[in-house]
């Protein structure tokens, strides 16, 4: 097999500096780490040149380290440290050059979040971190926000092989996500072994994949077992390449001593300690391109235990020049994005209602769509956007929805948290969301999950009819909130943490904290992605990894049978577009809009509508649903007579 072959290969072990990962035989299962599966099937693609084994000190044996995690922004940013790839790079290199053939590691979260990713999936971080030569990575949470499919064929183009060890795919029992578990190689003269970890806690919150499809398994007992497969396989120097929160590197350091190094992610805050009782060192590198550790690492001559370890920060500001090769693949995606403005992303059969007037004022269509694809990647109970989020203030017409018209509605890469609300609590957070009316402030609230009546006459803090909020779960019947019961609440990190008067939410119970959280506008990208494959796979039995594919599929079910009835009747030479637009209604009501078919092309697009989820009950009610009820309540007091005549026929039919 690949592995075999490859061993062979490797006369100078140390020499596969860029090793790349070959598909299907490079994943080992990580619940044993047996003999054949073991190393990355290594396929040396460059042999640099190769560096001096040991450097002195009386046969002494060195290893510099670069690690690195949580990158977003390829582009500088407009403060200090302003980092950017190209700085990044830069330094890189300079550790390159100076001869100490460097072990770069990388603890992920690279694909997601930033503005370029909602238009380019990514993609742009393939080449920046192939240029700065990373040897090996640990998958992070935000590598999965565009999906896995999107997650494995960016993996694929990388130069070096991801890890995660304690994450199965269910019905395999192979490492989710084609991940690789370990990865064991002669670094300078120094055998390093290296496992990919990563907690439950994220892998929980997932919104774009299908997290019942995992089977997870507790980081410290399979970096145990790691760890001894490595040591078996005469690793001198063990890492534990993790993206978790510091407390679960700690907790791995303390539990598992064999880990020399724990070198971390998720977290964004720079840190490093020895961790006791073990003394091993833990390592988080900040943050976006901004920070690099160096760690070196020495084993004293005639010994291969216990090494030597030091850490130094490096931060990435304007001082460090830029490298021209990647400065040239930051301008490249920086054009392609330019480009990608123009692209076409979906199409909605309504215009999207986006003015300030409308969002900052009252419930709008497009509040109502953002809200309810957001929530169910939140996989929330309620959702409150504070309408501040819908930025572009114009009325996007029916028809094809372009990337730049996506953008100007959500400009921002907002994260979310998720918390646990009791009704009154969400009361709360809604009397804050009202009471600036009629000020057109971005506190005003869309919602999803939630329907209620505020009367903007009483006095801010008062303004929530009483008895008027229910809970409305698609396609179940509405209940009222329940004052006492909690309530899963999905809301941007700015209001979880008491922006915008919703100090309320500061005192719930965090489930999701901000850097778990789905991003919201990679949902509403992904929202269409999904519109995308439905249309291209119509009719084909598909399986698309998501949370919001349950209901998008019950609507294909339902509409793929009215399509079978609109052939027939065509057949029978009826009015094809009557049933067609019936189709749509029926699929807009069922989908809330999110998921309609076309009723000229039969291409699923979007119809979010005006549901009656936020009444003023001061204001003339201009909803259909509304007018109607209130037609038939009219003509329910008009004719008495008749209803009662009705009911005389009825008894005399009984009699
Ligand atoms: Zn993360």
């Amino acid at each position: 097999m690949g592995c075999a072959a490859s061993s062979a290969n490797r006369v100078a072990p140390e020499s596969a500096i860029h090793a790349k990962p070959t598909a299907g035989d490079d994943v080992a299962p990580a619940k044993k780490f047996a003999e054949d599966d073991v190393e990355m099937a290594q396929e040396p693609v460059s042999s640099e040149p190769q560096a001096t084994l040991s450097t002195g000190d009386g046969g002494a044996r060195k290893l510099t380290i670069l690690h690195f995690n949580d990158v977003y922004n390829i582009e500088e940013q407009a403060r200090e440290p302003v980092g950017g790839a190209a700085r990044f790079c830069a330094k890189v290199k300079e550790v390159r050059k100076s001869g100490a053939n460097p072990l770069v590691l990388f603890s992920g979260d690279a694909y997601n979040p930033s503005l370029m990713s909602t238009m380019t999936l990514g993609k742009q971080m393939v080449p920046i971190l192939n240029e700065i030569g990373v040897n090996v990575s640990c998958i992070g949470n935000h590598e999965f926000d565009y999906g896995l499919d999107n997650l494995m064929k960016l993996n694929a183009q990388c130069n070096f092989p991801w890890l995660m060890a304690n994450v199965l795919e269910r019905g395999t029992d192979l490492p989710y996500a084609g991940a690789g578990t370990t990865w064991i190689e002669d670094w300078n003269g120094i055998k390093v072994g290296v496992v990919g970890l990563v907690e439950e806690e994220w892998l929980e919150t997932l919104g774009a994949v299908n997290v019942s499809d995992m089977i997870y398994k507790d980081f410290v007992e399979v970096g145990r077992e790691a760890a001894a497969y490595l040591k078996s396989k005469g690793a001198e120097l063990l890492v534990a390449l993790t993206h978790m929160r510091e407390p679960n590197d700690r907790k791995l350091a303390a539990e598992v001593p064999e880990f020399h190094l724990i070198l971390g992610g998720h977290d964004h805050h720079y840190v490093s300690a020895f961790v006791e009782p073990h003394n091993n060192l833990m390592v988080k590198s900040g943050t976006d391109f901004r920070d690099l550790s160096i760690i070196e690492v020495e084993f004293a001559a005639g010994s291969s235990t216990e090494p030597k370890l030091s850490v130094e920060r490096i931060i990435i500001d304007s001082s460090v020049p830029e490298d021209p090769a990647t400065k040239d693949i930051v301008n490249e995606y920086m054009k392609i994005m330019g480009d990608k403005m123009d692209e076409d992303i979906g199409e909605t059969l309504e215009p999207l209602d986006g003015r300030f007037q409308t969002v900052r004022n009252r419930e709008s269509n497009l509040g109502n769509f953002v809200a309810d694809v957001w929530r169910k990647a939140a996989g929330a109970q309620i959702t409150i956007l504070n309408s501040g989020s819908l930025r572009s203030d114009s009325i996007l017409p029916a028809g094809i929805i372009k990337a730049r018209d996506f953008v100007a509605i959500l400009p921002m890469v907002d994260t979310t948290m998720v918390l646990e609300c009791t009704g009154a609590q969400v009361v709360i957070a809604l009397e804050n969301a009202v009471s600036q009316w009629p000020k057109l402030e971005g506190r005003f609230p869309q919602v999803s999950g939630l329907k209620f009546k505020f009367d903007p006459l009483q006095p801010p803090g008062n303004r929530i009819v009483p008895g008027s909020v229910y809970l409305t779960e698609f396609e179940m019947e509405p209940e009222l909130l329940d004052m006492e019961r909690k309530y899963k609440t999905a809301v941007k990190e700015y209001l979880g943490t008491g922006k915008d008067g919703f100090n309320i939410f500061t005192e719930c119970k965090v489930l999701v904290d901000a850097e778990a959280g789905v991003i919201l506008p990679s949902t509403i990208k992904c929202h269409f992605i999904q519109l995308r494959v439905l249309n291209k796979w119509d009719g084909k039995k598909i399986w698309i990894r998501s949370l919001t594919s349950r209901w998008i599929k019950n609507a294909k079910t339902r509409s793929n049978v009215n399509l079978v009835d609109m052939e027939k009747d065509a057949a029978q030479d009826e009015n094809k577009s009557y049933h067609h637009s019936k189709s749509t209604m029926d699929t807009q009501e069922r989908t809330h809009g999110l998921a309609v078919t076309h009723p000229d092309t039969g291409l699923y697009c979007i119809a979010p509508k005006l549901e009656g989820r936020i009444i003023n009950i001061r204001e003339v009610v201009e909803d259909d649903e509304e007018k109607e009820k209130k037609k038939e309540e009219e003509e329910e007091e008009e004719e008495p007579e008749m209803q009662d005549g009705n009911d005389d026929t009825s008894l005399l039919d009984d009699l």
